[in-house]
């Protein structure tokens, strides 16, 4: 079974709010931008010619790697309210 596959197999329930922010300013001077290499749902998309970051925080797999991963320490990460974010049951 391939990552895709397998991550068809989770649930998530989309909160009203996002639980992931950055502050816009620290990532366009950010040369490494690691949060769009390591997290495993792809939530963090840097789009280069807008200058503008999307955070897909609805398939954020709830792992913590982008808040260790982001070197200038510019991740605000909460679990998602009570009820919504990932389910890793029954997909
Ligand atoms: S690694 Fe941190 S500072 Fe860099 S783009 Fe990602 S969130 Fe922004
Ligand atoms: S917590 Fe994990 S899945 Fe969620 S955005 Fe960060 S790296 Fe991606």
């Amino acid at each position: 079974m391939n990552i895709n596959e397998r991550l068809a197999l989770v649930k998530f329930k989309k909160g009203k709010e996002s639980h992931l922010s950055a502050d816009h300013d620290v990532c366009m001077r950010c040369e490494k931008k690691y949060c769009t290499f390591i997290c495993p749902a792809d939530v963090y998309e840097w789009n280069e010619e807008k200058c503008l970051m999307t955070i897909r925080y609805e398939n954020c797999l709830e792992c913590g790697a982008c808040k260790i991963a982001c070197d200038k320490k510019n991740i605000v990460w909460n679990y998602p309210n009570a009820g919504d974010g990932v389910k890793y049951k029954n997909g």
